[in-house]
Order: structure tokens, then sequence, then C-alpha cells
């Protein structure tokens, strides 16, 4: 039996604030992420997905924890010894103009990556192996040959994205951390662009971590899905275990909050009330009690540990909601 491709071990990421404050984005996230997986990541905006995804790429410093890739500590490799890990792991972003110079041809956007990963021989952009690997990455992506020698701003945020993809594709990483790819495009390309995603990880054999804060995107890509709150996970196991019959009070409001029946589910309906508690001062016990329906003494008193279910899934509650399992 092979290991995970990618593992999380007590993750923790402060950020310093002025004043001495500190803001704890990360908080002990722990997890696996076998190869072929989908591990989608959900929750509300500021829960840390971001974060974690950055320093899943080390792209963001953690703090503390430990990050193995493939069967190696990289947690805090030198920038150096991460060069030959770089093509090994790609990110694709919500914002697809950004990520794409508008004054660069596409052609020389998707041959960047192999460009700067070639040996010092340097990079024919024009050689027919880079022209041939063009070519193969606008296929892959469903874009036409034609378009490699047009600007960013010629395209639909969807092609936009799909350009985005051909280029984090470009070096054949195993690993693909994508951040809200689809939360900035209309619904319909939405479905064309995660049903790329979901054929390029066949056909391709990639892993992905997948960032989402709509559930019905993650219900459809994802093979397992972890839950954030204030930094840390709360719930993590089966995509249908978790989103058909939530164990948190959590899950279930976040699932509450979309319009069926995208999401059928046993729990009845809950509603949050209240802002997110600011992570420079999160409440005692269970981060969740200010706002969580079910709460008792002991949960502002003492904060539960992720532990495991006898259905497999892991859950951060002192009572989880057993009418659900
Ligand atoms: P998400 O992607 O889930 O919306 P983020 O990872 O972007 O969440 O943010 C998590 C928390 O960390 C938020 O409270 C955010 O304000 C804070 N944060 C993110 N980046 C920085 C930074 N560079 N400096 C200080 N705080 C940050
Ligand atoms: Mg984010």
């Amino acid at each position: 039996m092979t290991g995970p491709l990618l593992r999380a071990e007590n993750l923790r990421k402060d950020y310093k604030l002025s004043r001495g404050q500190k803001l704890r984005a990360l908080d002990n996230v722990s997890f696996d992420v076998m190869p072929g997986e989908v591990l989608g990541l959900v929750g509300e905006s500021g829960c840390g997905k971001s974060t974690l995804g950055r320093c899943l790429l080390r792209l963001t410093e953690l703090s503390s924890g430990r990050i193995t890739f493939d069967g190696q500590d990289i947690s805090f490799l030198s920038e150096r010894a991460l060069r030959p890990l770089r093509r090994q792991i790609q990110m694709v972003f919500q914002d697809s103009y950004a990520s794409l110079n508008p004054r660069r041809r596409i052609a020389d956007l998707i041959a960047e990556p192999l460009c700067v990963h070639r040996d010092k021989n340097g990079c024919k952009r024009s050689g027919p192996a880079i022209q041939a690997r063009l070519a193969e990455l606008m296929n892959l992506v469903g874009l036409p040959v034609s378009a490699l020698t047009r600007y960013p701003h010629e395209f639909s945020g969807g092609q936009r994205q799909r350009i985005n993809i051909a280029r984090a594709l470009a070096l054949a990483p195993q690993l693909v951390i994508a951040d809200e790819p689809v939360s900035a495009l209309d619904v319909s390309v939405q479905a064309q662009i995660v049903n790329l995603f979901t054929d390029l990880r066949e056909q391709l054999g990639l892993t992905y971590v997948f960032i989402a804060h709509d559930l019905a995107v993650v219900r459809q890509i994802s093979t397992r899905v972890a839950v954030m709150y204030l930094g840390a996970v709360v719930e993590l196991g089966d995509t249908d275990t978790v989103l058909h019959t939530p164990a948190h009070p959590y899950t279930v409001a976040l699932i509450s909050a979309v319009p069926e029946p995208v999401i059928r589910h046993a729990a009845s309906r809950t509603l949050l009330h209240g802002d997110v508690p600011s992570p420079i001062s999160p409440p005692s016990g269970c981060r969740f009690h200010t706002r969580c329906p079910h709460a008792e003494t002991l949960c502002s008193a003492k904060a539960p540990d992720l532990h495991l279910l006898s259905d497999g899934r892991l859950v951060a509650c002192h009572f989880p909601l057993m009418e659900n399992l």
C-alpha cells in the first residue's frame, strides 16, 4: 500500500499584527491526502482556507507543524532544496486575470513554467518540443491551438481559467491546489470548469486540494471534505458522509445555508446567528460554542479534540449530532 501524497501535521500559522498582537489563522490543522484523492476544503470567508493552501505550497511560511509531500518533509526546506519539488505541486487561483500578465501571449504564459524549470541550456520557446507540449496542453484544457497567439483580455473568465489550468499542468505536477478556482465564474461556466478538473484528474491521475466556499461545487468534485472554522478543521470525512449526515453543528449550519435540493440531509435546519468571532481573540473552549445551538457548559470550558467516530469520520465536537450518524 502506498502512503499519502500529502500529509499535514499540526499546522499552525500566526500572522504578526501591530502592537504585538497575533492572529492565529491555522490552529493545529492535520490531514492526509492519498494519491488520486480530491480533498475539498470548505468554510466561511476568513476561516484560513487560503492560508492553508499557501502554506502547503510554501508560499507562506508556517509557524509550526510538518508538511510531508511524497514521503519527504518539506516544512522548512530552503527555497533551493524546494525547487525540484515546486514542479510537483501547482496552484490555481480564483482570479483568472490577476495571474496572467496582460501583455504576454498565451503561448508565452503557458511556456513560462516550462522555461523557468529548464536546465542552464535555456529554453527555446519556438522549439518543436515546447510547441508540441503547448498544443497538447491546449487540447487537455479544451482550447484551440490557435488561441496560443492571443492575449488574456481576448478570453472570457472561464477560458482564462482554462489557460491558468494549462499553465499549472505544464510541468506535469502530481498535486494541484486550487483556491476557489470557480468562485468568480457564472454558475453555468462553473460546472464546465469543475467537469474539466474532474476529467483531468481521471486522465492524468492528479490529486487535488480543492478550496471552495460553495458546498455544491465541493460535493461535485471532492472525494473527502474538511470543514474549517476559525483556523481549525472541525469535521473531516468522506464527502457523502459529511455532507449528507453531518455530525458537527457547524457543518449542519453550512449545509442549511445552501438552497435545497442541491444537498439533502437529515439534519434539521440550523441558521447561524452572529458574526464569526475574531481569530485574534478566539472563544475559550470549543471555538464554535458562541454560535452553536447545542452548546453546553463543557463547550466553553474545554476545547474538543478532533476524534474518530465509528463511521470513520473525524469530528471536533463534545456532542456530535448522533441522530445523523
Ligand atoms: P479564507 O481563505 O478562508 O477566506 P484566509 O486564509 O484568507 O481565509 O484568512 C484567514 C485569516 O487570516 C483571516 O482572519 C485573515 O484576515 C487573516 N490573514 C490572512 N492573510 C493575512 C496577512 N497577510 N496578515 C494578517 N492577517 C492575515
Ligand atoms: Mg481565501
